[in-house]
């Protein structure tokens, strides 16, 4: 029986989600157990039937095994280069190592580079893809939830430096993306969770009915439910496949991919506090910092009270960081407001974020009273 469940489960046809851009257009495809059939699924957009895998310690050990015999059996040659797990890895050092191993061998240009991890191996195998002999093919294989609805669609590459996150990078657009909802049944519930808060956010932005959807069907999504996960892994692309397509470069100041960011000026304030150690998750950040966002825009009356409810009775219910006193850590609103302050240039003691006027209605607003952002940190939890 397991045999006939196993090709049942096998012969169940992926979804394609056709992300359409000024210059170029390429599938997400979504479904179960598609690792184990990227050969066949990749032989059709790869150039050459050549690729270098780039993946982290930890991924590699659960499926580069079964990515390396999918491969094998379409006639794929390929070269796999591991990195260390971790966000550390998305620095100058780990891209020269890896752009030096791959030049070493004589790449050709019609070699494909394979991201297989999460956004950490995106990023930076995203960029290596971009830079290499100023462009090399780039397929994504996304293992983690917040990779595959966020990370994997938009063409965002990169790697940190001393002077920040994300500070070198390139737009470069994937020929396909395969997100396998079957790898992220060994995903920790943490990461599992912080990838959600990105499909809440992408709902409480622009999304009433995805929001909705949220409510009746996130407790199966953090349940790894492969249907669950694949109907939400759609959602979340196809918004932001719409978003990312109305403003490819991120140009737009007001609307467009600065929407995207709903929940991150909170988030990111408590994030750089902590010293981006991994002690909070990003998506754990931007889960407060939606409710945040709520609770502010309802103090400014720009959002009815009940959508903030619905906000905070989701993330509870899911058992979600929901508010900064959740946290066993202690923060100073100073501190707090030194990191948002420096993140978005205050001007004349006001602040931009992105607010709510209610569910599915985001919009940014560069006249925030910093004033009204304490009174939100402390009676959030912070001391004083
Ligand atoms: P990550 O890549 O570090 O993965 C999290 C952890 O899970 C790692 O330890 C990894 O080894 C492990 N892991 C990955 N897949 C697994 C699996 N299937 N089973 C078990 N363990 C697995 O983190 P992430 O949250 O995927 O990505 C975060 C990165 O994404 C950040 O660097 C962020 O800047 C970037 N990001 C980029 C964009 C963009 O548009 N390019 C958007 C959002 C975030
Ligand atoms: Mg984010």
């Amino acid at each position: 029986t397991t045999r006939v469940i196993e090709s049942l489960a096998l012969s169940r046809r992926p979804v394609r989600l056709p992300v359409a851009l000024e210059h170029t257009s390429y599938d997400v495809v979504i479904g179960t157990n598609l690792i184990s059939r990227a050969g066949a699924l990749l032989a059709p957009v790869l150039p050459q039937k050549k690729v270098v895998i780039i993946t982290d310690e930890t991924v590699a050990a659960l499926y580069l095994p079964t990515l390396q015999d999918s491969l094998r059996e379409t006639g794929i040659a390929f070269r796999a280069l591991t990195v260390p797990p971790g966000e550390q890895s998305k620095s100058l050092s780990t891209y020269e190592r890896l752009t030096d191993a791959i030049l070493e061998e004589g790449v050709e240009r019609r070699t494909t580079i394979i991201a297989l991890g999460g956004g950490v191996v995106g990023d930076l195998a995203g960029f290596v893809a971009a830079t290499t002999l100023r462009g090399l093919p780039f397929v994504q294989i996304p293992t983690t939830l917040l990779s595959q609805v966020d990370s994997s669609v938009g063409g965002k590459t990169g790697i940190n430096t001393r002077w920040g996150k994300n500070l070198l990078g390139a737009f470069h657009q994937p020929l396909c993306v395969l997100a396998d909802v079957s790898a992220l049944s060994t995903l920790p519930h943490r990461e599992l969770v912080a990838g959600y808060a990105e499909i809440v956010k992408a709902g409480l932005l622009g999304s009433p009915d995805l929001f909705e959807w949220c409510e009746r069907h996130g407790d199966s999504v953090l349940a790894a439910e492969p249907e669950a996960l694949t109907e939400a892994v759609r959602q979340a692309c196809a918004f932001k496949a719409r978003v990312v397509a109305a403003d490819e470069r991120e140009e737009q100041s007001s609307n467009g991919r600065a929407l995207l960011n709903l929940g991150h000026t909170f988030g990111h304030a408590l994030e750089a506090e902590l010293g981006y150690d991994g002690r909070l998750l990003h998506g754990e950040g931007v889960s407060i910092g939606l409710r945040l966002a709520f609770a502010l825009s309802v103090r400014l009356g720009v959002c009815p009270q009940e959508d903030l409810e619905r906000v905070t009775a989701h993330l509870r219910l899911l058992k979600m960081p929901a508010s900064i006193s959740d946290l066993p850590y202690s923060f100073r609103v100073a501190d707090l407001m030194a990191h948002m302050q420096r993140d978005k240039k205050m001007q004349d003691g006001r602040l931009s974020f992105v607010l709510a006027r209610g569910i599915g209605k985001a919009f940014t607003s560069q006249d925030v009273p910093a004033e009204l952002v304490r009174e939100i940190l402390l009676e959030d939890g912070c001391t004083p």
